[in-house]
């Protein structure tokens, strides 16, 4: 087996010399943004896309990114290529960098940035074939003025406070509500339902993660003339629906079929979110876009 190479500022080097220190502000405050990006036919899925979140999100905290988008576009790939993979996953992170042990973000030197590709850890495909079972976690989404949801932030406690609900139930997903009640999105997924034939999923304003499947489901949705809404709902008009599914780089499409023990619709993936999967998966396996 070849050594894993991972791309550290700049350079490609062994994992086991890939090595952050313990005064870097992505670890000592969760200082940082990332990415979680697929590679299919050794493309790497929606690249251009990725970067523009994450140079987004790392505005927003005011974090400069030493490199430009096509740099990172470049180093991105190469680290593909360098480890040879064909399909898999990729971990791109920037964190604040070294700085002193207060929070101080701007006595930090320089941003660390480090890509890494590898395997991938899939759903099993009985998920897919019958669907999953979800609860409703207790913990809240972050309120969007405490911290921007647009913003794929270090700090995940909020989403890990939800998914140990999850695992405590021995579920693998959990739906978060947000402030207001509405339903937000999973601890790693953006949710969708559908009701008398609309698709229908909670807007941004929600205070959920942009995510990059959601809007190529959207994009899918309009393909197939698939009425769409974005648009708030309840947990209780989520129970009443006739299908529901997750969107994530990592879940793709997968179906819900049980939330809170109440069956959803006929309790089996429904025809519209089997339309959307077929078309995602025809669109990975094709021609998967690098934009
Ligand atoms: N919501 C959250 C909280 C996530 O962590 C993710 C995964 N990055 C998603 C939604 C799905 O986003 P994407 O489709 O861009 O992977």
């Amino acid at each position: 087996m070849t050594e894993k190479l991972i791309w550290f500022n700049g350079e490609l080097i062994p994992a086991d010399q890939a090595k952050v220190s313990v005064f870097d502000h992505g670890l000592l405050y969760g200082d940082g943004v990332f990415e979680g990006i697929r590679i299919y036919q050794a493309k790497v899925f929606k690249l251009r896309t990725h970067l523009k979140r994450l140079y987004d999100g790392a505005a927003i905290i005011d974090l400069p990114i030493p490199y430009s988008i096509d740099e990172l576009f470049e180093a991105t790939r190469r680290t593909v290529v360098a480890n040879g993979l064909e399909s898999g996953y990729i971990r791109l992170v920037v964190t604040r960098g070294v700085g002193t042990l207060g929070l101080n973000p701007y006595l930090c030197d320089q941003p660390t940035v480090f890509i890494i590709a590898d395997g991938i850890q899939l759903y099993p495909q009985e998920y897919y074939e019958y669907g999953l079972k979800i609860i409703t976690a207790k913990t809240r989404r972050n309120h969007p003025q405490a911290m921007h949801p647009a913003v794929k932030s270090m700090n995940y406690l909020n989403n890990i406070f939800a998914k140990v609900e999850a695992i405590k139930a021995e579920v693998l997903e959990a739906i978060m509500l947000n402030q207001d009640d509405n339903v937000a999105e999973c601890t790693g997924d953006n949710l969708f339902m559908v009701k008398d034939g609309q698709l229908i999923t909670p807007p941004l304003s929600a205070g959920i993660l942009p995510g990059i499947t959601r809007s190529l489901v959207l994009e899918l949705a309009a393909k197939q003339s698939i009425p769409a809404a974005e648009r708030d709902f309840k947990i209780e008009q989520l129970y009443a629906a006739d299908e529901c599914f997750l969107t994530g780089s990592a879940a793709e499409v997968v179906p819900v079929t049980v939330i809170d023990s109440k069956t959803i619709g006929e309790g089996q993936p429904g025809p519209i979110t089997q339309r959307l999967y077929d078309a995602y998966h025809t669109l990975v396996s094709n021609d998967p876009p690098e934009d």
